[in-house]
């Protein structure tokens, strides 16, 4: 019994099933179930959601989801080893996991769940950031997703949910920014995991706008910062040059000096440039 359900402690399903964790997946496993517990409840009310969780490893943050009372979990892990500790979570909650084995960059689990749908990972951080910036990046908005709820690198964390004027400030808090509400719900110690990793960690929640904060074509903005960040220390008329060729007027146009950096421009000061700028190239 381990407090939360009636299945083992996971140090004794890691034993059993000779989950070992390997560096070359990211392993860095939350053997407490009082805090996957925790790190569910950060996901909100998940009663009447389906729930994609990406990495389960052993199931800690899967047994965390169930016993908050998910509808139903899909799990998609890379590691064939964790399976067989995964199908005995299923066992004890009939009809309620699901689990798909492979790469979460490669598998499109949408076939699978119904909406409402949430997200819940701890992953890899490389894994995580892409996946992130995909969930952020749809055809259509809003997403698939109401809510993403993800474990991150403490610093990358401070990049997602960056204000203006912080050094942690770029693309990744615009883009996050801009249609969601982002927040970081927990810190977490590297002594949390086992084996514990070099860096403290922290949980962002993130939850879908119904529609952009600001108006602004999403290929246009992502120009316009991506240009203004890979050269965060240049004024934006130099940055931005390339941008469109009168793009000192379009800054104006903007409400923007164009002696101003990148990291001082808000989410607003943005859009309002990405709107400048496709009306002139759509003049
Ligand atoms: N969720 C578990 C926990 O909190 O203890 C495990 C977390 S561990 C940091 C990351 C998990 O993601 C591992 O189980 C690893 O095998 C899995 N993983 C790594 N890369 C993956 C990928 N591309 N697709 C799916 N799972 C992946």
């Amino acid at each position: 019994m381990s407090g939360i359900d009636a299945l083992p402690p996971l140090r004794d399903v890691i034993a059993t099933h000779g989950l070992s964790a390997r560096k070359s997946l990211g392993q860095n496993f939350l053997l407490d179930l009082n805090l996957t517990a925790k790190i569910a409840r950060q996901a909100g009310d998940v009663t009447a959601c389906d729930v994609l969780e990406i990495g389960p490893g052993p199931g800690g943050l899967t047994r965390g989801l169930l016993s908050e009372g998910a509808r139903r979990v899909l799990a998609i892990e890379k590691d064939p080893r964790c399976l067989s500790a995964l199908a005995e979570i299923a066992d004890a909650y009939p009809g309620r996991l699901t689990v798909i084995e492979g790469d979460a960059l490669e598998i499109d689990p949408l076939a699978h769940l119904t909406p409402p749908i949430r997200v819940a990972a701890n992953l890899p951080y490389n894994v995580g950031t892409e996946l992130l910036v995909r969930w952020l990046t749809p055809p259509t908005w809003p997403p698939f997703w109401e809510s993403l709820t993800l474990m991150f690198q403490r610093e990358v964390a401070e990049r997602i949910v960056a204000p203006p004027g912080s050094k942690t400030y770029g693309r990744l808090a615009i883009l996050a920014q801009w249609r969601a509400d982002a927040r970081i719900v927990m810190h977490l110690p590297p002594s949390a995991f086992t084996p514990p990793p070099k860096v403290s960690s922290a949980v962002v929640h993130l939850t879908a706008l119904p529609e952009p904060r600001f108006p602004a074509d999403a290929a246009v903005l992502n120009q316009v910062v991506a240009a203004g960040f890979n050269q965060r220390r240049k004024m934006l008329r130099a940055s931005l040059k390339g941008i469109a060729p009168n793009i000192e007027d379009l800054l104006v146009a903007a409400g923007l000096k164009p002696t101003d950096r990148a990291e001082q421009i808000p989410l607003e000061g943005f859009c309002a440039l990405a709107r400048q700028v496709a009306a002139a190239r759509a003049a």
